[in-house]
């Protein structure tokens, strides 16, 4: 089959590999008919890693990607719950459903799978889904059935980048009336505003230095502040009146924004960070953290425990991810895809991949 696969800093390449094929009694074997590039996947693209200088966060030569969806085609001899030909979802992370941190929800942190993400190095090594097939462990657990009548786009995100944006949202503690920023107006952070807003917030001020990012985020409801035109954390103190926003989103997974957003918030106040952060560590304003009094939450979403739950907002139209996609290109124009992407050229937001 076709898949995009890593060859180092900026060379992804679109080459044939093995079909996966059955190779557990729980697995199933997916034809996968949308797939996408993920801000995850330009910090390997970077040549970021955990350490400096360390092994790239992707094995060269390996599929890359961790967003698909498709139809079962077949499954292993231990699968019951879903069957060829079902239309499925399944989350960016693979998890057992059985071992102890999946019993207590948090399928990201499965010692069955060594935090396993499809095309990622950590845990058990898994091929992606920028490919024709993909094989999904687990499958009872994993595989989610799409309600008949929703597209391919409207299921797409709750895979992971809606998920994580709602989980942004909901961890910032959002009351009703409370002023928001928001820092990173790319597919995650563009998300995590359309989830802010069910929480009932006066204002979502966000936070970008990509015009037409921010403008599309005043379409959906947010207040612009572009970065290269002023300093972020004194412009959203002087937008408070003085005091700082109530809650702070973090969507970028950088050390600058991170900082800001502790920086930004009013004593008290919630900072909710989902930017991946590669590195091992990161500078951090402990003093001013501890001073204000501040809530930090943070981390890699349990998007599987997201699917169903938000489902529904997605059929009534209270989310409205499909939104963010620019462009759909074919498998074969995966490379293009993660370069428009990563340059923000021809206005890219979220690229969609069709195998
Ligand atoms: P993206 O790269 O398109 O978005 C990042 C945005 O941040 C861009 O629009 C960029 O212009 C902006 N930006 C850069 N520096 C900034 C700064 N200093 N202040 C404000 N904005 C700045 O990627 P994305 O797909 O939206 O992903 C965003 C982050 O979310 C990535 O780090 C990604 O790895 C992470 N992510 C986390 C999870 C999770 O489970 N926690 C899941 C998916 C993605
Ligand atoms: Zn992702």
């Amino acid at each position: 089959m076709k898949a995009i696969t890593f060859h180092g800093t900026g060379d992804v390449r679109v080459e044939s590999v093995a079909d996966p094929a059955i190779m557990e009694a729980t697995d199933a074997v997916v034809r996968i008919t949308t797939s996408a590039v993920c801000g995850s996947d330009l910090h390997p693209y970077h040549g970021r890693g955990a350490a400096p200088g360390g092994p790239p966060l992707v094995e060269s030569g390996s599929v890359m990607g961790h967003e698909f969806m498709g139809v079962v085609e077949e499954v292993g001899a231990g699968v019951s719950r879903v069957k060829k030909g079902d239309r499925i979802i399944a989350p960016f992370s693979i998890s057992c459903g059985s071992c102890e941190w999946c019993r207590m929800r948090l399928p990201t942190q499965c010692t069955t799978t060594g935090r396993a993400v499809f095309g990622g190095r950590f845990g058990k090594q898994y091929p992606g889904g920028q490919a024709e097939w993909i094989r999904v462990p687990f499958a009872d657990h994993m595989c989610e059935k799409v309600p008949a009548g929703m597209t391919d786009e409207q299921v797409f995100f709750l895979g992971d980048i809606l998920s994580t944006g709602y989980f942004c949202a909901e961890n910032a503690g959002i009351r009703p009336g409370n002023t928001v920023a928001l820092f990173g107006a790319g597919p995650v952070g563009l998300l995590a505003l359309q989830s802010a807003q069910l929480f009932g917030p006066s204002r979502v001020y966000v936070v970008d230095r990509v015009d037409y990012r921010l403008k599309l985020a005043e379409e959906m409801g947010g207040t612009p502040v572009d970065l290269d035109k002023v300093e972020p954390v004194a412009e959203l103190r002087r937008l408070t009146g003085g005091r700082g926003p109530d809650a702070v989103l973090e969507c970028v997974g950088h050390e600058v924004p991170f900082g800001q957003a502790i920086q930004a918030v009013r004593p008290g106040g919630t900072v909710s960070s989902v930017g991946v952060y590669v590195e091992n560590s990161i500078g951090f304003p402990v003093r001013e953290a501890f001073f204000k009094d501040l809530t930090l939450k943070m981390g890699i979403c349990n998007a599987r425990n997201f699917i169903l739950p938000l489902m529904p907002l997605i059929q009534t139209g209270k989310l409205q991810p499909t939104r963010i996609i620019t462009h759909t290109l074919p498998l074969s124009d995966g490379p293009k895809g993660y370069a428009i992407f990563d340059k923000k050229e021809d206005r890219a937001i979220k690229v969609m991949l069709k195998p």
